[in-house]
């Protein structure tokens, strides 16, 4: 039976040039699946935000790694075909850290063809020179570089500033938050800049960080290590990455809830009084699906999960067309 049913190219086994060029064409189409979702879902963070207007002057901070590279081709495929103008300027702040390769960032920049500014600025040894050795450089590094990015936006004219952190850079930090700080506090997609000039903008919002290894490494971006200055990243960092990695292996879905959980809060399930009017709660008589359910179960831990980031179907103006692509 199993005889007659099987083809005889079905059964014949496969030279190797030809699962060769299977396994190419396997690889071209998971890379075209990829990018089409990368860009949507850029796009789609841009317009549910309103990162990016008409006009707009944004500086693309890119630091070496796989997150800025990405966001900044992301950024430029989609300015070519968004139907507004807004320009884009990539810059790099080279801290002058031991071994840092200079010429890595300004030779990619002008291969591709965008603006850019290379600001060089010695915070390591001023970073050295101030915090003992042994103890963690970071905070006062970020502090520095901060500053310095304030100064290069103001000074290239520019309004927006554009950050590479993703969507597990911004779960992790809530949770960080809550671990850490006993706050219910995450990382924006927009907001204004501690000094009230700029509007900082995080494009990769909605992007999950496997999917920018893989970019990164389809696109053969020229990575700059980034432990250059011998700084140890935040373990704890590291540790509640770790662990959001490590469930989601398990129960999958679950940085996408998470992450989802951001956007679609119930301030009257909390208690934070400061946002939700707890003291002058009267019972009103009217039956209210969202309220208290009392002493059932919150049947609404069990449910299906919350609809991803990014729904379907809203009229954009920084869509990715698929059928451009
Ligand atoms: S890891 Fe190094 S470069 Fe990055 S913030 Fe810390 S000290 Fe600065």
């Amino acid at each position: 039976m199993s005889d007659v049913l099987q083809t005889p190219e079905a059964s014949a086994p496969l030279s190797a040039e030809e699962l060769a060029a299977k396994q190419a064409k396997k690889a071209a189409f998971e890379t075209n699946k990829l990018s089409k979702r990368l860009h949507r879902q850029v796009g789609q963070a841009i317009t549910d935000f309103n990162m990016i207007e008409e006009g707009d002057k944004v500086m693309v901070c890119l630091s070496g790694g796989k997150d800025s590279y990405s966001m900044l081709d992301i950024l430029m495929n989609l300015q070519k075909r968004a139907p507004i103008k807004f320009e884009l300027i990539a810059v790099n702040l080279d801290q002058k850290q031991p071994g840092f390769p200079a010429e890595v960032l300004p030779n990619y920049l002008r291969q591709v063809g965008v603006p850019f500014h290379i600001e060089t600025q010695d915070t390591y040894s001023i970073v050295k020179n101030i915090i003992p050795e042994g103890k963690t450089m970071c905070s006062l590094c970020s502090r520095l570089r901060r500053g310095i990015l304030y100064r290069v936006a103001r000074e290239l004219g520019c309004n927006k500033i554009a950050l590479g952190h993703h969507r597990d850079d911004m779960v992790v930090t809530l949770l960080m938050n809550m671990f850490f700080g006993s706050r219910m506090k995450g990382m924006p997609p927009k907001l204004v800049s501690d000094n009230g000039e700029f509007v900082v903008i995080r494009p990769l919002a909605y992007v999950a960080e496997d999917d920018l290894v893989r970019w990164s490494e389809h696109k053969a971006f020229p990575i700059i290590p980034c432990s250059l200055c011998g700084s140890q990243e935040n373990l704890q960092r590291v540790l509640t990455k770790k662990m959001i990695r490590e469930w989601d292996k398990e129960y999958p879905g679950r940085i996408d809830n998470m992450f989802s959980a951001m956007g679609n809060i119930t301030l009257s399930h909390m208690m934070d009084r400061k946002l939700h009017p707890f003291e002058s709660i009267k019972a009103t008589g009217i039956p209210d699906p969202q309220g208290d359910k009392a002493f059932d179960e919150d049947e609404e831990s069990c449910a299906t999960p919350t609809a991803a980031a990014g729904k379907e179907g809203q009229t954009v103006r920084l869509m990715w067309d698929d059928s451009k692509a």
